[in-house]
């Protein structure tokens, strides 16, 4: 079996601010001083990872992975609530020959912002996990104003990005919960056509609030059981793409194996990029081996509770979802 993957994909947790305030929200990295508002120091580091990635000699992820393109997936928190400094960010890392995509709640994704950037972008991924008002309240994806993205916003939005920049591919992420799990998404997405619709059982990351049991996540999977060409139950990207991950200070890091919590590199501007990545490298056989596995690209399978903590950095990198 080849070992080729066509794409490296970066996630880029570019802040940890959000307008919601979900309370499944996993996106905490103790608020630590993002890089973004450092003057230039977020594209130097961007430069710098370029020129890594982009650089065969001595790049030891290529020998691992030998991709043929990086993908920056600008996550968060909220990406967009950084507004113009976002927009700074992802025409550098475009110039500097990245593909981009972007994970979002939508509520920022204005039409100016569609129309100005959305052709920039191979993939954005949206989250929504309900058309209830009510319910979207008592998750927390709403903003200080009382303001949410609604169903109406989110099939206009995704109709206008399609019009702008035709070959995007569109994601909808749903985080299924105890306040959703009997809601129907058939019509919504059925409508929408995304390219993935992916599905996520609820994780005890920070705390317990909204969980839903396994039985109910089955059901809800069940239930939309005519959406299956579309719907993913788990994270296929994993298997198909490799992926990193950086927080908002500006360091790779990964999910501990052994516990729930974060591991941390080096800043990548304070050293050289092998060193930074030397916090990853841990996980390197793993990734080989998984890569190695036959895809099981839109097949339906459920996550136990038991196997939370290690398919919280695949939901992390799927999610980044802060979604
Ligand atoms: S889950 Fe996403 S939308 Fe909700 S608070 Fe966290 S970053 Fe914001």
């Amino acid at each position: 079996m080849s070992n080729s993957f066509d794409e490296l994909v970066i996630n880029y947790h570019v802040t940890e601010i959000c307008n919601y305030s979900c309370k499944f929200c996993y996106a905490k990295w103790d608020r630590p001083n993002e890089i973004h508002t450092q003057g230039y120091n977020a594209e130097l580091m961007l430069e710098k990872l370029a020129r890594y990635f982009f650089n065969e000699a001595g790049n030891k992820v290529k020998s691992v992975f030998p991709y043929k393109s990086v993908r920056i997936n600008f996550a968060g928190g909220e990406p967009l609530i950084l507004k113009n400094r976002f927009s700074q960010l992802i025409i550098k890392a475009k110039e500097l020959g990245f593909n981009l995509s972007l994970i979002t709640n939508g509520h920022y994704l204005t039409k100016e912002f569609v129309d100005n950037y959305g052709a920039l972008f191979s993939m954005i991924g949206i989250s929504f996990d309900s058309q209830s008002a009510d319910v979207r309240k008592n998750i927390g994806r709403i903003d200080r104003k009382g303001n949410s993205f609604d169903e109406v916003d989110l099939i206009n939005t995704v109709e206008r990005l399609r019009k702008i920049n035709p070959s995007i591919s569109i994601k909808v992420n749903t985080v299924v919960n105890s306040l959703n799990y009997q809601e129907s998404f058939v019509g919504l997405i059925t409508q929408l056509q995304p390219d993935k619709w992916k599905v996520f059982q609820v994780l005890p990351v920070l705390n317990n609030h909204l969980l839903v049991t396994d039985k109910q996540f089955t059901e809800f999977g069940e239930h939309h059981a005519q959406l299956e060409g579309v719907m993913v139950i788990e994270d296929n990207d994993a298997m198909t793409n490799s992926y990193l991950m950086i927080n908002p200070q500006g360091r790779f890091y990964q999910n501990s194996s052994t516990q729930v919590g974060y591991q941390y590199g080096e800043l990548i501007l304070d050293v050289s990029v092998d060193q930074a990545l030397s916090v990853c490298e841990i996980n390197w056989e793993t990734f080989t081996s998984r890569y190695q596995k036959p895809s099981t690209d839109n097949a339906i399978k459920l996550i136990s509770n038991n196997e939370y903590i290690f398919k919280q950095n695949e939901q992390l990198a799927s999610l980044s979802q802060g979604e």
